[in-house]
């Protein structure tokens, strides 16, 4: 893995050194579908859209590499993308430099091996540099200061866009390093289940060297963005967030950190994530337990699980991943199972992204972004309509509609293969709900780990932990070194636990109640002026994708209100009630026709009501059009009664 400013990827230009050997033996090894659309930029011969240069369809998550072309297809076109791109290098111009619009979709169409509606075109052409992105305006921000509160994905984003338009901010971060979950997580396994390549910013891309990242390359990748953006000056390490008030005569908002320092600033965004703050289950007896027992995200550094005896309590994405990591190194691994998980097979897992595929990367013009945007097509909202219920359907209690049922039958096939010749095991591991009704889990090697013999799946629920280990509800006690608490994060009690005050001084959680979040587009709040949320509620992504697309919606959307701001003396934005309420009322009606209300099943999209919180009911193609600019007839707005120039001030009480 490199490190450091290097470890960007930067776009190939025309006359770097290319060694042609190297070039067409790395041609070998392309993601054809994504090479296609190259050839045709590079050269603008029409006949490259044709058959037989047409790729398959992605089936599921696969790569398709190959595209389903014959060998002697892929030959004609290595060799004529070899060609292209030596001249090109030798000073060509690409015949079609910036595709957009209908050219763009045709492209797209051609990519993916499927029919990709036009609404996708602007969207895919500013990620892919064909079109400007959303400039961010630069303003003399006077004294105008934002409170961002935390430094992972999100807050990063932030101080790294807020810094572009020139207004002064800080980050408060509660950790020693910037990260957030990736740096909280820290667990044996840990990783991402988006791949890489697209679990990255737009604008900073990187050589990955997995397709799927482990922790500590993307931690190591977050590191590098804040360095490259010299954030760390801007980050203020070690300081949480207690409280924050909004002073409406003041127009001003108090942040009070957990020492008692109080920080001013006209503007708050919210960059806390929604899986911050651990659940622990209030099991009789934890607190007895004589080994050690931790939540995942609190996996210690130090520990060695070599010989112990584990017992892991629950079957989320985190024990999905901490399994197949320690299985035969502990010598014995108990997994307690509340509910069965769905999870589906990727080929390419835990592959490294070969040499010759990084080479590509590096040196064919439009190739990267080609492979970002085919795995945005694979990953993203293809699988939305598959989600949504048919109220005719007639098997609603396996699945939500016809395609969603096709899903559940590729799945259980995956199951019954890998779990072949242990029925037991098939017997406890198979969900009855429909797939995607709780987060969908990738193949880990999960199930590697749960046919091995000192692995074993305990479905009795937990009734007690002991001194000595866990006793499940039939009375049996597994003896345990080491318990890890795989049971997930308090994702519904947003931004907990900081008492957020606003303009009437009615806290967030009372106008929300304990754990029923809204907010409008997830970003603003009636009564909460000035204050901005990322991740916030309704905004996670649980018909995949990467989040980072969401982040980089919302933070374009909330700088874009902040530069207005400071443009036009604006002292107040306020979430209109109105606004507000409809909003809600949508994202209800929304998700009433997805499948996380399914009542087959737990998931922690939802609260304790039983209503969807957390996740995005919409694709993120309408998300990214509602987000791109911000509606100035759904707030209500205030001059700036002190003018922008007002003395931002910290003290210490
Ligand atoms: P999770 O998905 O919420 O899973 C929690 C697990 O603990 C569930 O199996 C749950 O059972 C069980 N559980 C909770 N309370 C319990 C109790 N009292 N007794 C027994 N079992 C109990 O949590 P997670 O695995 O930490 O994942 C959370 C989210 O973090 C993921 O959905 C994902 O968004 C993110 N994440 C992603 C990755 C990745 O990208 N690979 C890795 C880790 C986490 P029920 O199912 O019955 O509720």
């Amino acid at each position: 893995m490199r490190g450091g400013a290097e470890a960007f990827l930067t776009e190939p230009v025309p006359g770097a050194p290319i060694d042609r050997n190297a070039l067409d033996e790395a041609l070998r090894h392309a993601n054809f579908p994504s090479l296609v659309p190259v050839l045709y930029q590079l050269t603008g011969d029409r006949r490259w859209l044709e058959e037989p240069f047409r790729p398959s369809r992605s089936r599921g998550m696969e790569n398709n590499d190959n595209g389903g072309f014959s060998e002697e297809v892929r030959h004609e076109l290595r060799t004529a993308t070899l060609h292209a791109v030596l001249a090109w290098s030798a000073g060509r111009p690409p015949a079609v430099p910036a595709p957009v619009g209908d050219p763009l979709t045709v492209l797209m169409t051609l990519a993916t091996g499927e029919p990709v509606p036009a609404e996708y075109a602007e969207m895919a052409a500013k990620d892919m540099a064909f079109a400007p992105a959303q400039p961010v305006r630069r303003v003399d921000g006077g004294n105008f200061h934002v409170v961002i509160i935390g430094a992972g994905v999100s807050g990063i984003l932030a101080a790294i866009r807020l810094g572009e338009a020139g207004i002064s901010h800080v980050v408060l971060e509660k950790n020693a390093e910037v990260g957030g979950t990736w740096l909280e997580n820290g667990y044996p396994g840990a990783g991402v289940d988006t791949p890489s390549h697209l679990y990255s910013y737009s604008f900073a891309p990187r050589q990955w060297s997995t397709h799927f990242g482990k922790r500590d390359e993307v931690l190591g990748y977050l590191r590098d963005v804040a360095d490259s953006h010299d954030l760390r000056s801007r980050i203020r390490f070690g300081t949480e967030v207690a409280r924050a008030d909004y002073d409406a005569d003041r127009q001003r908002w108090t942040v009070t950190t957990t020492t008692g320092e109080r920080i001013e600033a006209h503007a708050v965004i919210s960059a806390v994530g929604q899986l911050n703050r651990p659940k622990i289950p209030n099991l009789p007896g934890i607190n007895t337990f004589q080994g050690s027992l931790f939540h995942s995200a609190h996996w210690p550094a130090e520990l060695d699980v070599t010989g112990k005896r584990v017992a892991i309590i629950g079957t989320g994405a985190s024990a999905m991943q901490i399994v197949p990591a320690i299985a035969g190194r502990a010598a014995r691994t108990t997994i307690f199972q509340r509910s069965p998980q769905w999870v589906a097979p990727n080929d390419v897992y835990f592959s490294s992204i070969v040499e010759a595929q990084q080479l590509l990367l590096e040196q064919v013009p439009f190739y990267r972004r080609w492979y970002r945007t085919r795995l945005a097509w694979v990953m993203n909202d293809r699988v939305h309509p598959a989600l949504q219920i048919d109220p005719e359907w007639e098997h609603p209690e396996r699945s939500v509609c016809a395609q969603n049922d096709g899903q559940r039958r590729v799945f259980t096939r995956y199951f019954e293969a890998e779990l072949a010749g242990r029925d037991d095991l098939l017997a406890k591991a198979l969900p009855d709900y429909p797939p995607f009704g709780k987060r969908m889990l990738l193949d880990n090697g999960w199930f590697g780990a749960l046919r091995r013999n000192d692995v074993e799946l305990v479905t009795e629920a937990v009734a007690e932990i002991t001194p000595t280990g866990v006793r499940g509800a039939d009375g049996t006690e597994v003896d345990a070194d080491v318990v890890v608490l795989c049971t997930g994060f308090e994702a519904s009690k947003l931004l907990h636990p900081m008492d957020v005050r606003g303009r009437s001084g009615r806290s967030l959680r009372e106008t929300w109640g304990e754990d029923d979040a809204d907010a409008h587009l997830g970003i603003t709040v009636t009564d909460f002026p000035n204050l901005f949320l990322t991740l916030g509620p309704g905004t996670v992504l649980g018909h995949g994708g990467s989040f980072i697309t969401i982040a980089e919606c919302q933070v374009g959307y909330i700088v874009d209100a902040l530069t207005t701001m400071v443009e036009r003396g604006i002292g107040a934005v306020e979430c209109r009630p109105e606004v507000y309420e409809e909003y809600a009322r949508r994202l209800d009606a929304a998700h009433a026709r997805m499948i996380w209300s399914h009542p087959g099943m737990r998931n922690w999209y939802r609260n304790t009501a039983g209503r969807v919180v957390c996740a995005l009911p919409w694709r993120i193609v309408d998300y990214w059009a509602m987000t791109r600019a911000v509606d100035w007839s759904q707030f209500l707005l205030e001059p700036d009664y002190s003018g922008t120039t007002a003395t931002a001030s910290t003290s210490t009480s």
